[in-house]
């Protein structure tokens, strides 16, 4: 068995640590402070769990700097924006630390003279977090903030290449009070997630990923009877009317597509630009997706750094070509860079066919696909015209048609004149193929937890 994970620098290819995989005895003392923790966690008050969580904030921004070079040396991210995703994680933090109380406080149904009914939120114990490695800190901060509050513990799978974020997460855990066991490291291959997913300890699973292991995860989860959320890819559409205001659809636009260097599900994935707007649209885009500092994501200017891996940037450029192949025009990008590193520049794509693959898969990068329609109708339909259902953004003057358009879209979420983000108010998640369940909000703290039913005659 292998014994070790690397960490890699994808800006250089240099390996910048080395860590030892658990072995069976780590991860069984792992969960079985998962499962004792549980007992004491869940007995503790619910201001106790949220003074926690309002003081792993304050740990979050007392290293936001450390935390952030950590995220950028393991996965390339650009270091401005590990900054902010560190920053966010301390908000998603506080927000269920000032909010928690109130998700979770009884749900009164009927206090009829002779019986009082309601329904209680209780904790499930030890729930498998399995997690990937884009916003390597976000991705568990918004499952595990939630879990911790609701009175549950976790185990976090996280991604195999970025085992320093994953150390680095438990140890803000731990120095925020948390008691040993509420939040631990599985450093494990994916090959050895069924085994815990089957673990008596373990009470329900989360995973944030790609279709092809949300399809392994449900199937042990749904082989074992444990509750399970999955949050899959995206191929969102972008969708710009006649009345769109263009300078804010542009900027926007290169933004939803590049943020995380293009590698985000709710990165806007396929443009889907109304014939009277197009031309100008496609024009302006290609320059201003030219325009962007691709670098060294250490740099403060850099606005697009390496693939996170090497094998990633390889997926992303075969997606490209193919797609080119099947009779496509690359507008600009399309080649790897030539230099150290995994970089892919910034791509546009336009007269994509619908069956090619930058129209039908997931595109993990900063390349844009563009369709030119002939009306909203066409829109509609074309933006709906995937098995992917996470976000959508739509772009017009009038508000009106922009609601209206919004509920007709397949999506978990859909956004007028802004781009699709993430918000610890607001539920997140997807339909289709984008996987089931929600996370944030009031939505999310009641995936992982018994809503009991109460009945006192
Ligand atoms: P994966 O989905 O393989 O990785 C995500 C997490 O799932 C990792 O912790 C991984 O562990 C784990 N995992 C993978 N396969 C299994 C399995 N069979 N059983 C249990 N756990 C598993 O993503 P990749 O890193 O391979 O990225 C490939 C593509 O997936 C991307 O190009 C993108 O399209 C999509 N993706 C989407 C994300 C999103 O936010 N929606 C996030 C990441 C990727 P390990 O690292 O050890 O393999």
């Amino acid at each position: 068995e292998e014994r070790h994970m690397e960490s890699t620098n994808p800006a250089t290819g240099e390996v910048i640590d080395e860590y030892e995989t658990h072995d069976e005895d780590d991860v069984e003392q792992r969960l079985d402070a998962a499962a004792e923790t549980a007992s004491s966690w869940a007995d503790t008050s619910i201001e106790q769990r949220q003074e926690l969580l309002s003081d792993a904030a304050d740990v979050l921004r007392d290293g936001a700097d450390e935390y952030a070079e950590l995220m950028t040396s393991e996965m390339g991210k650009p270091i401005t924006e590990a900054r902010a995703e560190v920053e966010k994680c301390a908000w998603v933090c506080d927000y269920y630390a000032e909010r928690a109380d109130e998700h979770l406080q009884d749900e009164v149904i009927g206090s009829e003279p002779e019986s009082k009914t309601f329904v209680s939120y209780e904790p499930l114990g030890p729930v498998l977090s399995i997690m990937p490695w884009n916003f390597p800190f976000w991705q568990v901060f918004r499952f595990v903030a939630p879990a911790l509050a609701a009175g549950n513990t976790s185990v976090l799978k996280h991604a195999s290449n970025v085992p320093g974020c994953a150390l680095a997460i438990e140890d803000i855990f731990a120095e925020a009070g948390a008691p040993e066991g509420a939040l631990s490291t599985l450093l494990i291959g994916s090959d050895r997630v069924d085994g815990v997913i089957a673990d008596d300890r373990i009470r329900a699973v989360t995973l944030t990923g790609s279709e092809g292991a949300g399809r392994a995860v449900a199937a042990s989860a749904g082989r074992n009877l444990k509750k399970h959320v999955l949050e899959l890819g995206g191929s969102d559409p972008f969708v710009v009317l006649d009345d769109a205001d263009l300078d804010a659809a542009i900027e926007t636009g290169v933004q939803a597509r590049t943020l995380n260097s293009g590698q985000s599900c709710i990165a806007a994935k396929r443009f889907v630009v109304h014939d009277d707007v197009y031309d100008e649209f496609e024009e302006r885009f290609v320059e201003q997706m030219q325009a962007l500092t691709v670098g060294d994501p250490m740099e403060e200017e850099t606005d697009v750094g390496p693939q996170a891996r090497q094998d990633l940037m390889e997926d992303l450029h075969e997606q490209v070509t193919a797609t080119a192949d099947a009779g496509a025009t690359i507008r600009c990008g399309g080649e790897p860079l030539d230099r150290e590193g995994a970089f892919y520049p910034p791509t546009v794509v336009t007269d994509v066919p619908r069956d090619a693959p930058m129209a039908t898969e997931e595109v993990f990068g900063p390349a844009a696909a563009l369709f030119r329609v002939e009306d909203a109708e066409a829109a509609v339909e074309l933006a709906n015209d995937t098995h992917l259902g996470l976000g959508a953004s739509i772009w017009t003057e009038d508000l009106e048609r922009g609601e209206r358009l919004a509920r007709r879209i397949d999506a978990g979420a859909t956004f007028v004149n802004e781009l699709v983000k993430s918000d610890p108010r607001l539920p997140f998640g997807g339909i289709k193929d984008s996987g089931y369940g929600r996370e944030l909000s009031h939505m999310g703290i009641r995936e992982f937890v018994n809503r009991k039913t109460v009945w006192v005659q």
